[in-house]
Parts: C-alpha cells; sequence; structure tokens
C-alpha cells in the first residue's frame, strides 16, 4: 500500500499500486518521433501541456493507479459508473456474510425544492436527530432480518437482498491517469454528491503523495 486516506468515518481509500510517471506519458507520446527521454525537462512539460490541451489522451493512458476502496454501496453504484479505462473487482455478497457495518451520515442534509440534483443545507439539529433515530432503526432491522433468513437457512445470495444501500462494501477500483482525470473531474464537481466528492477528494489527495504527479494533475484537471 502506498497511501491510505480516510473518506469518512468507516470508509477508506488506499492507494496500493502504480505503474509510469509523466516521464512514461511523455515517452509514450514521443515515440511517434522515434525518441525518448530519461527525465522530465521543461519542454517535455510544455509537450503534456499541449497535449492535454489539444486532447491527445492516449500518452495519458499508459500511466495507471490501483486503489482499494472501502465504501457505502450507494457510493460505489455511482463510482461504478466509470467504466472506461478502469477496472473493477468487489466483494460478493454471495460467498461472504456481510459484516453489520453500515455508512454513518457525518450530517443530515435537507431536501432542496428546486435543485434537481442534491440537497440543501444541514438540518435543524432536532430534525436531523430524527432522522438519526429513523435511520438507526431501519438500518438494525435490515440487518437483524439478513441474520434470521441466514438462521432459517436462506443462501446468502438471497439474504443480502434486505440489506441497505448504506452497506459497506469493498473492491478494488484500477484506472488509467485519462480516466482518473475524467472521474475527478466529474466527482470533485459541486454538482456530485457530496459523500462522492468526499472519496473523490481522498483519491486526488492520494494521487498528489506520488512525484511529478501534482504538477501533472495541474494540468490535467485546469483544461
Ligand atoms: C452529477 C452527476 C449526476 C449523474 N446522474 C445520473 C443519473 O441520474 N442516472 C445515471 O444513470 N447516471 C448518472 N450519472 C452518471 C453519468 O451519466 C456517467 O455514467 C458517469 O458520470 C460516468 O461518466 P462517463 O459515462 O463519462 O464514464 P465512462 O463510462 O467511464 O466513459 C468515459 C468516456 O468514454 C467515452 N465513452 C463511453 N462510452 C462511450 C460510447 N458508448 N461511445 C462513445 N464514447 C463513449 C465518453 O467520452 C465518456 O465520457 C451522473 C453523473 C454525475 C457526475
Amino acid at each position: 500500500m502506498i497511501y491510505q486516506r480516510i473518506a469518512t468515518q468507516s470508509g477508506s481509500v488506499q492507494l496500493i499500486d502504480v505503474m509510469g510517471s509523466p516521464l512514461s506519458v511523455v515517452n509514450s507520446a514521443r515515440v511517434s518521433m522515434g525518441k525518448q527521454v530519461d527525465q522530465m525537462s521543461e519542454a517535455d512539460w510544455r509537450l503534456l501541456d499541449y497535449l492535454w490541451s489539444n486532447e491527445h489522451t492516449s500518452p495519458f493512458r499508459h500511466v495507471q493507479f490501483q486503489f482499494h476502496v472501502k465504501a457505502p454501496v450507494f457510493v460505489l453504484r455511482q463510482w461504478m459508473k466509470h467504466q472506461i479505462g478502469c477496472a473493477w473487482n468487489e466483494i460478493s455478497g454471495r460467498y461472504v456474510q456481510f459484516d453489520h457495518e453500515a455508512w454513518e451520515p457525518q450530517e443530515w442534509r435537507e431536501g432542496a425544492e428546486h435543485i434537481k440534483q442534491g440537497s440543501a443545507g444541514p438540518m435543524a439539529e432536532d430534525d436531523a436527530l430524527r432522522a438519526q433515530i429513523i435511520y438507526d432503526r431501519a438500518i438494525e432491522a435490515s440487518f437483524k432480518a439478513y441474520e434470521e433468513l441466514l438462521s432459517a437457512g436462506v443462501c446468502k445470495e438471497q439474504a443480502r437482498a434486505c440489506l441497505p444501500l448504506s452497506l459497506m462494501s469493498e473492491c478494488y477500483w484500477s484506472c488509467s491517469l485519462h480516466a482518473l482525470v475524467h472521474f475527478l473531474k466529474l466527482r470533485l464537481h459541486h454538482h456530485a454528491q457530496a459523500e462522492i466528492r468526499a472519496y473523490a477528494r481522498a483519491v486526488l489527495d492520494s494521487v498528489l503523495t506520488v512525484e511529478g504527479m501534482p504538477r501533472l494533475l495541474s494540468i490535467a484537471l485546469s483544461t
């Protein structure tokens, strides 16, 4: 594991592996002229900028990242819509009996009448308390039903159907640098749901620890 960043109370993003660097992008592009360099020069950074700005994106697909992600199902459902240049493998409730682990909201937000996507500000304290009680009751009932179904002899693959969207799941996500930038642009944006934004931020923070990536991402995320 290269870096671990906690995205939520019980979730996490771990950067497991990285293949390539800004130099890999440059050499993938320079091969068309039969050229190769050993270290990055200012001309190479200008080349990266030119390539990205002009949508010559294939060299950016030679850098690969692998993450381990622990997140609630409703976040992973949004995240897994990102398919191109990505590989996903997730724990299976057909084979594994799930722990009683559900996502816990840090704060409850009000519904917004006039915004299609998203929510309004935080709920008033009393309303938030009431929401928490309703939520806890529902989660507890789901896990109880799950246990009862298993005890009654139902197979795991069917018993899991009563579990909530807030169930914590875990997976490996591998993606190219190109796919990563696409994900970050969409999921750091304020239109994205706050919960997946927290994960996108954790992904960004972990990639920023990799040599060369802060400058490369500042180019890719600004255009
Ligand atoms: C704020 C927000 C709200 C959303 N709301 C919804 C929703 O209500 N319902 C819902 O179902 N999804 C929703 N999505 C998911 C969204 O539609 C995308 O599926 C998701 O963001 C992944 O992006 P993508 O399709 O570009 O990624 P990928 O599938 O990884 O594709 C990456 C890129 O590859 C190219 N590409 C992919 N497939 C093709 C193709 N067949 N032909 C040509 N080019 C292709 C496109 O350029 C695409 O941008 C939402 C996303 C966001 C960010």
